[in-house]
């Protein structure tokens, strides 16, 4: 079953409500951008670049927290949001890739919000 580009796209745009979507080119360049309230995602292919470009907005919604929970809030976000429709998309390597882009994505050391 392919996977919903359009609809998925809408569904973002959707979420970000009045924040502005700056779709890019690799996952390594999405990001959450606070001071000017901007996304930045990827087209929203795969059931995975869609969570992504939704917790790129859920940053947007925990604006006062950082490093490690600011990274959950913000993939607790996307799961919460994801629409119903995509639910035959939430499998067992959905969760595999986003725990690998989850890893890339963790704070430094040294971050006072990262666990000891
Ligand atoms: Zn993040």
């Amino acid at each position: 079953m392919r996977f919903p580009l359009q609809k998925a796209r809408a569904h973002l745009i959707e979420k970000a409500n009045t924040w502005p979507i700056v779709w890019v080119d690799t996952v390594d360049e999405c990001a959450a951008d606070y001071d000017e309230r901007v996304v930045y995602t990827v087209r929203p292919t795969t059931m995975a670049k869609y969570m992504v470009g939704l917790h790129e907005i859920g940053h947007l919604h925990h604006p006062h927290t950082a490093g490690l929970v600011n990274e959950a809030q913000a993939w607790a976000w996307a799961a919460i949001n994801s629409h119903p429709d995509f639910e035959p998309w939430r499998d067992y390597r959905l969760w595999r890739t986003l725990s690998s882009y989850f890893a890339t994505h963790l704070p430094w050391p040294g971050d006072p919000a990262e666990p000891a």
